[in-house]
């Protein structure tokens, strides 16, 4: 999903109908009023923002979206109606990914966005998990303890996802039971901490950073 924000009615047309018949799904939004309530209901990946709007301009926007935990790696693209405009959000700290000049042409306007993109992808692809000397790699299932390959169930694997993408908090046994397991299972709660205890067993040194929170549940530590 691309957010276009800008006030100009056919503007904002055309550039939902450039990025709708090149296959990207797109909403047009008036202002930041709008955009900041969209990003509430659903997180785009790609934000166009033109600068002259009424209300918030675009370059308070971009301050804002950038101290939003929320929507900050976002990425944005400024539209700036005239290069003076373009110079100001150049100097701006705030980091905006890339800048478009109007008028644009729309083939270019497509590329720019590709290419935004694009340099964005590593990010959301590469899902390591780390935790001092431990490596969980999402997208290829596979974890590894000091570059030694740690052979696991896919429970066990889900478990210690789960705890490394939760560093820091106690998730109870419930929790994990329900998360890992699935709300129908029928089993006890021992089950995670017959789990937990092979899962510690296989990882070695790394085996230490699960912490047994007494009563309450595990939690992945967060310091190394
Ligand atoms: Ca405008």
């Amino acid at each position: 999903m691309i957010y276009c924000v800008e006030d100009e009615r056919n503007i904002r047309e055309l550039l939902v109908y450039t990025l709708t018949s090149t296959g990207f799904s797109a909403k047009g939004l008036e202002n930041g009023e709008q955009l900041f309530r969209e990003l509430t209901r659903e997180l785009p990946e790609l934000i166009l923002l033109d600068i002259m709007l009424p209300g918030e301009d675009g370059y308070t926007i971009l301050e804002k979206l950038k101290q939003m935990p929320s929507a900050r790696d976002i990425p944005v693209i400024m539209v700036t109606a005239k290069s003076a405009e373009f110079d100001k959000v150049k100097g701006l700290d705030g980091g905006a990914d890339d800048y478009i000049t109007k008028p644009f042409g729309m083939m270019e306007f497509i590329s720019r966005v590709k290419a935004v993109l694009r340099r964005r992808a590593p990010q959301t692809e590469d899902r390591d998990l780390v935790q001092g000397s431990l490596r969980v790699c999402v997208d290829r299932h596979e974890v590894t303890e000091n570059g030694r390959k740690v052979e696991l169930t896919l429970k066990e694997f889900e478990l210690l996802r789960y705890l490394m993408e939760n560093k820091g908090i106690v998730l109870t046994r419930d929790q994990l039971l329900t998360r890992i397991w699935g709300y129908d299972f029928d089993g006890e709660t021992r089950t995670v901490d017959v789990h937990i205890r092979t899962l510690r067993q296989k990882l070695g040194d790394a085996g230490s950073f699960i912490e047994t929170v007494r009563g309450v549940g595990y939690r992945m530590g967060d310091e190394e």
